[in-house]
């Protein structure tokens, strides 16, 4: 449940409530908006009755959160969550960001040469993957800690901020001290321990769609990272499977607006993932600023052809730049604002 405090209620009336909530064994988690302050009540799942909390000083209502998701839902926080990323916002009324690099950092040169020219082309959060899953153990595994500090060499050469995936709770630690937002892949959406990890630091996260998972499960995953404490969570449409096999994934369009309204927090699209072919990115991802994502995730790589991982999907420098250009359009046309842009 949700319990709303009055217009100008007191720092002691909170309090108050905070201290009944956890007497009863639950927990609170207060959102202070603009107007007033509302207390999340989560814990377990036995009925607790709202007549306790009426009768506190301060407490306008009280009102059951029907979604099996608390602290995601927006009935909790109505307004949405804008994360910043060194200096750049994502969520809001923001401009919507591009979030551009391989798949896979390769070798120093390799991701220099990509990040001085997404650098030039407005880029300011660079991916690149150091741990990388992959569905052949033959594959490419990535270059692990060696690919972190190219990274962050990245970082202080032109001043972007970095993004890699994580995928195991014991390198949760390693990898939060070089990036500044850890990603989560779709294959551990729902590996509980590493959700729990990545929940007790207080960097951002970009939270993958599981191939195969709802919505609802999704915010569920969200859900285990914001009641460890951890509020800057991102949540990242990457395509799920379908009986569709003209594309690599289908893009759950439908999941951007779906989401804005069912949640807070902000929802990104990885148009590279979601199709699997370079000549569909843009398509899609004029069709994801449309639909109102907050930021776009994508493999720009100079040589596809070569690639260690995910060629196929990665767009040229060139063409990413009409990837900015084209999506820039389209967010004026929907009365939105591309960051980076250089149109
Ligand atoms: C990636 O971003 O390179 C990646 C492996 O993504 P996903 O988890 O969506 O497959
Ligand atoms: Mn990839």
């Amino acid at each position: 449940m949700i319990i709303v405090m009055r217009m100008g209620a007191s720092e002691s009336h909170v309090g108050a409530v905070v201290e009944r909530i956890e007497l009863a064994g639950y927990s609170a988690h207060t959102s202070s908006g603009a107007e007033r302050t509302i207390i999340g009540v989560v814990g377990n799942d036995r009925p607790l009755d709202s007549e306790m909390f009426l009768t506190l000083e301060g407490v306008d209502s009280v009102m059951p959160i029907l979604a099996p998701y608390k602290l995601a839902s927006r009935d909790f926080h109505p307004a949405d969550t804008v994360i910043e990323v060194r200096g750049v916002q994502i969520g809001g009324d923001a401009p919507v960001v591009a979030m551009a690099g391989p798949c896979s950092i390769e070798d120093r040169e390799q991701a220099f040469r990509i990040a001085e020219q997404l650098a030039t082309q407005g880029v300011r959060i660079f991916r690149g993957g150091a741990f990388k899953p992959r569905t052949s153990p033959y594959s490419f595994m990535g270059l692990g800690e060696q690919a972190l500090k190219i990274m962050s060499d990245v970082r202080d050469q032109f001043g972007m901020a970095i993004i890699t995936e994580v995928m195991s709770p014991d390198e949760v630690d390693l990898v939060a001290g070089y990036v500044d937002v850890l990603q989560l892949g779709t294959r551990n959406m729902q590996n509980y321990r590493l959700l729990e990890a990545v929940g007790k630091h207080n960097i951002p996260v970009l939270l993958k769609r599981g191939m195969s998972s709802t919505i609802e499960e999704l915010l569920l995953a969200a859900e285990y990272i914001l009641a460890g404490g951890n509020s800057q969570v991102m949540l990242c449409e990457r395509g799920i499977r379908t009986f569709e096999p003209a594309t690599r994934s289908t893009c759950d369009i439908n999941a951007v607006p779906v989401l804005k309204g069912l949640t807070h927090l902000p929802v990104v699209v990885d148009p590279s993932h979601a199709t699997g072919r370079a000549d569909l990115v843009v398509p899609v991802s004029r069709a994801a600023v449309a639909a109102g994502a907050d930021a776009l995730l994508v493999e720009v790589h100079d040589r596809p052809d070569v690639a260690l991982s995910d060629g196929a999907q990665s767009l040229r420098p060139e063409q990413f730049q009409v990837l900015v250009d084209d999506c820039s359009r389209v967010a004026v046309a929907v009365g939105r604002e591309m960051a980076g842009s250089a149109a």
